[in-house]
């Protein structure tokens, strides 16, 4: 029978509970353990599909098409546990199927549908269909803090878990903040005392706790929180914040022995850590011996969070060329008001991420041209390659007016235009091109280069896409088509064969990067940027 974890959070939000548990897992799975992972988000939102990337960050898409939360990148970056559309599950999706099963009529024998016990059984239900026979742990991450008002059914199902499993195979870790008070010069611990207070007030005492500080915390201090909040003195585990990378968090974890601690709490039988690999990775990062500056064009480039798999994909690639990745997040506004040659002066490589609506669009246009015209490694994704397919439609085939229907539905040459099947859509929630499609490239692309092999398979999330009418006129005239569907019918990607290295896609790579296996594009985008950094630049003139 599979042993659950479950993590809470406490005090504040951003604590890196998703980062967490995604080590945990990996602890655990590289200790010879079949971990599945899973995350509870407390809004009413059915999925973050529909949550614009300044609320929520990155929509992270899974093979099956679910939209999810980031906190699932992490989990598949650092474990290779799989992941599904029942690793994450909202209060507004619990609700659509008690509310659904109550029309339905047959479920609930004319009682009285309630949180309690009707939608805390729907909870507990999701948090077992992952534990399988095959799954030795399912470590369980609540979304939110411990005191909101709409985490409680969520914190009340997992109290109830540990009656229903036996407390013996449960285990709760709550994550909270020690914060430094520079005025008294010391750290304090009265709002860990206050949150796991909150959390034993609803019946569920936790049994290890993660003190994310920036400072040491000094025995005193850690007996001082063991007798306050009832907890094991060597299960309260400093997590101080990381100099380096984000990479450091499972070996710190290691260092003050949090994996010993839930295998001999949950009696786990287990292989002793094999975790030289991770090591030498860190080692990696921490000494690089080159260094490369990229550009990222968007449009939410002040939320950190927003293009998340994209910054940490360009880091795997830097660590699979032992080179410092450098990031100039810009805002593509900036690119129309200032024009792209004062911007993007003395950029190794240029990348224009996925997104949507209009603002902005012009700006990443004029970055791809410079791209293409300064012969600058220019990476299109989503997004990026439609803008691509318009800038060269615009400056190359002489369609001035070109774009795609999603910002100008009257132009006469819509190069991008809204794929076939979304014509009849009316609802927005789950209703793109998702999840993983396969797609054939051309032998000798770049493409093909990069992956060494003819069929692939990525992850997708769009509804607009290359109109065909115009694959002949592009093709004609330099821009060639590397990638298809396997029918031939839908463009995934293309490429300019006469420049460095231009190439973008119709489908999202940086959902399928690990920091120990660089994604395939990616490695060899930063493999080119770093050949114009050493190499010297090659300025040509514009067509
Ligand atoms: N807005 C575009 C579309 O829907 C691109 C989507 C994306 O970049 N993820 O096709």
């Amino acid at each position: 029978m599979a042993k659950h974890i479950f993590v809470t959070g406490g005090v504040v939000s951003s604590l890196g509970k998703g980062l967490t548990c995604a080590s945990i897992g990996m602890l655990l799975e590289r200790r010879g353990l079949r971990v599945r992972l899973q995350k509870l988000d407390p809004y009413l939102n059915v999925d973050p599909g529909t949550m614009s990337p300044y609320q929520h960050g990155e929509v992270y898409v899974l093979d099956d098409g679910a939209e999810t939360d980031l906190d699932l990148g992490h989990y598949e970056r650092f474990t290779d546990a799989p992941l599904s559309r029942d690793c994450n599950y909202t209060t507004g999706r619990i609700y659509q199927t008690v509310i659904r099963k109550e029309r339905e009529g047959k479920y609930y024998e004319g009682k009285t549908v309630q949180v309690i016990p009707h939608v805390t059984d729907e909870i507990k239900a999701a948090i077992r269909s992952l534990a399988t026979e095959d799954v030795d742990v399912v470590i369980t991450e609540i979304g939110g803090t411990v005191g909101d008002i709409e985490s409680l059914p969520f914190l009340e199902a997992i109290r109830q878990f540990s009656l229903d499993a036996g407390r013996d195979n449960v285990l709760y870790i709550h994550l909270t903040l020690v914060p430094y008070l520079k005025a008294a010069g010391e750290i304090k611990t009265k709002p860990t005392q206050h949150s796991v207070g909150a959390l034993r007030q609803i019946g569920i005492q936790p049994d290890v706790l993660i003190c994310r500080t920036e400072h040491p915390i000094a025995p005193d201090d850690k007996d001082k929180i063991a007798l306050f909040c009832n907890i094991d003195r060597r299960a309260v585990i400093e997590e101080r914040d990381k100099e380096y990378s984000i990479y450091e968090v499972p070996l710190s974890l290691v260092n003050n022995g949090l994996d010993d601690i839930l295998v001999s709490r949950l009696s786990l039988k287990t292989n002793a850590l094999e975790i030289g690999d991770w090591r030498e990775l860190l080692d990696r990062v921490k000494h690089p011996d080159r260094e490369v500056t990229i550009a990222v064009v968007g449009k939410y480039m002040k939320h950190r969070d927003a293009y998340k798999s994209v910054y940490e994909s360009l880091d795997h690639a830097g660590i699979a060329h032992n080179a410092r990745v450098v990031v100039r997040r810009i805002e593509a506004e900036e690119v129309e008001r200032d024009g792209a040659a004062s911007i993007l002066g003395g950029i190794d490589g240029i990348l224009v991420p996925g997104g949507f609506g209009m603002r902005g669009i012009e700006g990443k246009i004029e970055a791809i041209k410079h791209a293409r015209v300064r012969r600058v490694p220019f990476f299109g994704i989503c997004l990026g390659m439609q803008c691509a397919t318009v800038e060269f439609a615009r400056s190359v085939l002489g369609l001035d007016d070109a774009n795609s229907t999603e910002f100008d539905q009257t132009t006469q040459n819509p190069v991008i235009s809204l794929m076939e099947e979304q014509l009849r859509v009316r609802e927005r929630g789950g209703t793109m091109r998702l999840g993983a499609w396969p797609s054939l490239l051309s032998p000798d692309s770049r493409a093909f280069l990069a992956y060494g092999k003819e069929n692939i398979e990525e992850r997708h999330r769009h509804r607009y896409e290359f109109n065909n009418s115009y694959r002949r006129a592009f093709e004609e005239n330099g821009l060639a088509v590397t990638g298809t569907s396997p029918d031939g019918e839908l463009v995934e990607i293309v490429e300019l064969p006469d420049h460095p290295w231009f190439l973008a896609v119709q489908f999202h790579p940086e959902f399928k990067s690990k920091p120990t296996k660089a994604h395939p594009l990616f490695r060899d985008f930063i493999g080119a940027a770093l050949q114009r950094r050493e190499g010297g630049r090659v300025e040509v003139e514009a067509r």
